[in-house]
């Protein structure tokens, strides 16, 4: 793809955007920034006062088919009029990482999957910052790639990168590649197709070369069928919690291999995060760090002392011998199942919201092994009623998170766990996971 682009359509102005388009401009391009809804007063601020130009709640066709490059936000679905339009008169539509990959040739570090992303991303940079490296996030997270690129100061970015983001990406390259994990979602994006969303999530290899590193989950079936089928050209580093034949890590009784000289090993006892499904993201970022030559010894301490963010397996409290979790992230199946399996105690289980296309199934032995009782948190809790109805005596209906953190409270005894952990979106009664999981905390320090 050429580089020499004169005006450049950006669509969304949220921090990707805005990120585009001051790259834009500080590389001699003329930005203009499109967004169908409002923009935030912020970046409104911000794009007037480095003169770009832009336009809120709506698109004008003329404008933006007239640019030479569309950089558009990830959350704009192809199927959008104004996408179809500028598909038709083959104007190149890249996303915000794209754009950025050109502009900087530092180390990075890309991490995606249906499941950990955040956790793994913030996890690897945490290890590379305490082992005094010069590093930054971007992707999903914290500051845009492109306001980064600008000033390029890190020597090493690391990358969290969505299935959507992914799919505006065609000559970037990163040097180590992660995919944590293939599950369901976002199958609605996908034509209800789950090759076309296992295409997506292996973009995150291409372009790779044999200097440069793909460290893959060897237990997921989607990934490991598809590595059948492709030919890919870096170095692999597989990891297991089952097998070890060929692992760049795997697990001895309870104890993690990084198989990576000088070789690691630590008791998953001593990572700070708990859950098969942390083994596994614990295994990634000892990989990426061995592989960036961080010493065992900070590893080690980086693996035992992180700290992960909110709402994801999240220990609220305990009140009256009853422990609080709050998973409220935890929004397609199969970050429930790590949730459901890594409890130890009779749990009773928050679940419902937007279910985005759930198949309950596969969680229907987890649950009847550990779930004493279900708190259904949504509009429409029919599906749920009708998964579990057979298995779990006790179910009960909540339309508030006060409601179902008192109902929680009652169906819960000494010893007992209660587990927000919805396996859908929040739209229908919060405004984001975000604002489920803090009136549910909220509502649990009140009890
Ligand atoms: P993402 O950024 O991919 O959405 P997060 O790190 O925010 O991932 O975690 C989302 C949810 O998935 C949380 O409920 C978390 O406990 C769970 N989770 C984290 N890592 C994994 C994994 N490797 N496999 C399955 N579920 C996971």
């Amino acid at each position: 793809m050429k580089t020499n682009y004169k005006n450049i359509a950006i669509l969304g102005a949220g921090e990707s955007g805005v990120g585009a388009a001051l790259l834009a401009k500080a590389k001699g391009m003329i930005p203009f920034v499109s967004d169908k809804g409002k923009i935030k007063p912020s970046y409104e601020k911000e794009l007037i006062e480095n003169g770009i130009e832009f336009e809120a709640e709506q698109h004008s066709e003329d404008r933006i088919l007239a640019a030479d490059l569309i950089i558009k936000s990830p959350g704009i679905p192809d199927k959008v009029d104004i996408i179809k339009k500028a598909i038709a008169k083959q104007i190149p539509i890249i996303n915000e990482i794209e754009f950025a990959g050109k502009y900087t040739t530092k180390k990075t570090v890309c991490i995606t999957g249906s499941n950990g992303k955040t956790t793994t991303t913030l996890w690897i940079h945490h290890i590379l910052k305490n082992a005094g490296l010069n590093v930054s996030m971007g992707g999903n997270i914290g500051q845009s790639f492109a306001r980064q690129v600008i000033e390029d100061l890190p020597d090493v970015y690391v990358l969290e990168l969505s299935s959507f983001q992914l799919d505006g990406m065609f000559d970037f390259k990163a040097d180590i590649a992660i995919l944590l994990n293939i599950t369901p979602d976002h199958l609605d994006r996908y034509d209800y197709t789950m090759q076309n969303y296992v295409n997506s999530k292996f973009r995150i290899t291409q372009n790779l070369t044999a200097n440069d590193w793909f460290v893959y989950n060897a237990d997921d079936p989607e990934i490991t069928k598809e590595m059948l089928a492709r030919d890919i050209k870096a170095k692999l580093a597989p990891f297991s919690i089952t097998e070890r034949n060929g692992m760049a890590a795997y697990l001895d009784n309870n104890q993690i291999i990084l198989n990576l000289k000088p070789e690691l090993i630590m008791s998953i006892h001593d990572l700070s995060l708990k859950g098969k499904h942390n083994v596994q993201n614990s295994m990634a970022a000892g990989i990426a760090s061995k592989i960036l030559e961080i010493r065992n010894e900070n590893i080690r301490e980086s693996l035992s002392d992180f700290k992960n963010v909110e709402h994801r397996l999240e220990f609220v409290a305990k009140v009256n011998g009853i422990e609080f979790i709050n998973d409220s992230k935890a929004t397609n199946i199969n970050s429930v199942w790590y949730a459901l399996e890594s409890m130890l105690n009779p749990t009773v289980w928050i679940v419902g919201g937007v279910d985005k296309g759930n198949d309950y199934e596969s969680l229907l032995p987890l649950v009847q092994e550990k779930v004493k009782a279900i708190v259904c948190l949504g509009v429409d809790n029919s599906k749920i009623i009708k998964a579990f109805g057979g298995v779990v005596s006790q179910i009960g209906e909540a339309k508030s998170a006060m409601e179902a953190v008192s109902m929680a409270y009652r169906f819960g005894k000494n010893g007992d766990t209660v587990l927000l952990s919805p396996a859908c979106a929040s739209f229908d009664l919060f405004e984001s996971y975000e604002d489920r999981g803090k009136q549910f905390k909220f509502c649990v320090r009140g009890l």
